[in-house]
């Protein structure tokens, strides 16, 4: 025993000059960056990122030295490659394009809707310019942003002036503010709705300094209700679109009609939050109905409001319609500055209205129409190509097509299941869960959906142009998965 240990002292001693001389042999990090290579990054990236990822590199290897994982001398082009991945890694935005599988063509998540064409086309032209925003071109005078828009806003829904602002939410508290601060807001108890966590109804009438007087309850409010809490203190009658849910059963609902009639009779306005306004009625395309815009200004409404970037499909912002002496309120409030819509919405929201003067046209056109009218059959052609791709590239994986049901998301169409059609995939070399995972954490990212211990790749939000990189996310999942395998099989065998 005594004899050992003077033995293992000197391979000790051993060890740690060899390590001390592969530490010695390492690169410095001004040495790399003098490395060919090297230098062509500095063309297009930041000096600090290619410093930071070349230290990084040298400082790994580093570590694997003295945990004796690295034991051989390192190659100046395997530092620079451990440079590169450093590099990659850390200018890759981790907000990014992802591909959306999920069927959910509104999906708050993944940014609501995708914009159509001439929407692109316009914010690209202007992005790098200058452009006339608030700019009358006529006279040279000082304009108003959003005076662009507001007469593509009242052809389209009949109403006599319109604003536009950042979201909903805002027009929302704008109009509570302006028009109701330190008074109260008759609201039904069936529509005090909350929408994705942030927007809840009481909650932004506290924001906006407006009293909430609750009528009614949950399942059935009437207009005597109404009627009954109006008093010297009442400024508004206020109905918000049941967006998320529904209340059905036995059930009674107040209509803009007889709402609108009952605040005026009172010196009132009315007003109704719409969230997801249709432009038209979407049932002409076999869609479930939601209330239109025009609907509703018809039914007596003073003030409308509705998002940009729900069914409408445009960028988002808030849109407000009705009244011109109403509007311009809105308008010169203070607070209207802090919620205006910068040159980019406002292009794309003007592009995209456009479309809707022809409601064929916009049906065809805009994304969101387009995808939620898609029908199940000529889903079922996309799915069968998709599936024959992804057999091509991936010979022993089992990918099907099979029916699911989806829905709009984003606030619209509430409790209305989509028929659909999926590609069904149940991975072989790893569980559908690690499958999701890895896909959602790929070089371009993918959501799918998982049901019944599979992934589903719903046809209803996959564009064409998708299919490439589609193939090659899973491709790449698959193979990583695969050498994860492999890998490990490696160190079982050495055990
Ligand atoms: C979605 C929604 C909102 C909020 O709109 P954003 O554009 O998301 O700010 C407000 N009210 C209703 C009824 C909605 O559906």
């Amino acid at each position: 025993m005594s004899n050992n240990a003077p033995r293992k002292k000197k391979a000790n001693a051993k060890g740690a000059t060899k390590k001390q001389s592969l530490l010695r042999s390492l690169p410095s990090v001004s040495h790399l960056l003098e490395h060919e290579e090297v230098r062509s990054w500095l063309e297009s990236l930041p000096r600090t990122s290619v410093v930071t990822s070349v230290q990084a590199a040298v400082h790994a290897t580093r570590r694997a030295i003295l945990a004796g994982e690295q034991t051989e001398p390192i190659a100046i082009e395997e530092l620079v490659e451990l440079a590169e991945e450093e590099l990659m890694e850390r200018s890759t935005p981790s907000l990014r394009p992802v591909i959306n599988a999920t069927g959910i063509v509104l999906h708050t998540g993944l940014g609501r809707a995708p914009l159509c064409d001439a929407a692109i086309e316009a914010i690209v032209e202007a992005a790098a310019g200058y452009c006339s925003l608030e700019y009358d071109l006529k006279t040279g005078a000082r304009g108003r942003r959003t005076d662009h828009i507001e007469e593509l806003l009242t052809t389209i829904t009949g109403a006599e002036a319109a604003t536009v602002v950042n979201n909903n939410a805002a027009a929302t508290l704008l109009i509570l503010h302006t028009f109701a601060q330190g008074k109260q807001v008759i609201v039904s108890r069936g529509q005090l709705i909350e929408i994705g966590g942030s927007f809840r109804l009481p909650d932004i009438m506290g924001a906006s300094g407006a009293i909430l007087r609750e009528v009614g309850t949950t399942n059935r409010t009437r207009l005597s209700d109404f009627q009954g809490a109006i008093d010297d203190q009442t400024a508004m009658l206020f109905r918000a679109h049941p967006s998320n849910y529904r209340v059905i059963g036995f059930t009674e609902d107040v209509e803009m009609d007889a709402l609108a009639e009952l605040a005026h009779k009172h010196k009132l306005i009315a007003v109704d939050d719409l969230g997801s306004g249709a432009l038209f009625d979407l049932s002409r395309y076999g869609l479930p109905e939601e209330p239109s815009v025009e609907r509703s200004l018809s039914g007596g409404a003073d003030l409308v409001c509705f998002s940009g970037d729900k069914l409408l499909g445009g960028p988002q912002c808030g849109i407000i319609v009705g009244r011109p002496n109403l509007i311009e309120q809105i308008d010169t409030s203070p607070l209207m500055r802090t919620y205006r819509v910068d040159k980019m919405t406002l292009l794309a929201l003007d592009a995209t209205l456009r479309c809707y003067l022809d409601p064929e046209h916009a049906a065809q056109n805009v994304p969101t129409l387009s995808m939620l009218r898609a029908t199940t059959e000529e889903l079922a052609v996309l799915a069968t190509r998709l599936s024959e791709l992804l057999k091509a590239a991936l010979p022993s994986e089992q990918f099907y097509v099979g029916s699911d049901f989806g829905y709009a998301g984003g606030g619209s169409m509430p409790g209305q299941e989509i028929q659909t059609v999926v590609v069904q995939w149940r991975p072989s070399s790893a569980s559908t869960e690690e499958m999701a995972d890895a896909l959602r954490d790929g070089d371009i990212p993918v959501i799918a959906r998982v049901r019944d211990d599979t992934l589903c790749f719903d046809l209803r939000t996959l564009r064409e142009q998708d299919f490439e990189p589609l193939v090659a996310s899973i491709t790449a999942a698959v193979w990583d998965e695969e050498a994860a395998d492999a890998s490990q099989d490696d160190v079982g065998i050495e055990e």
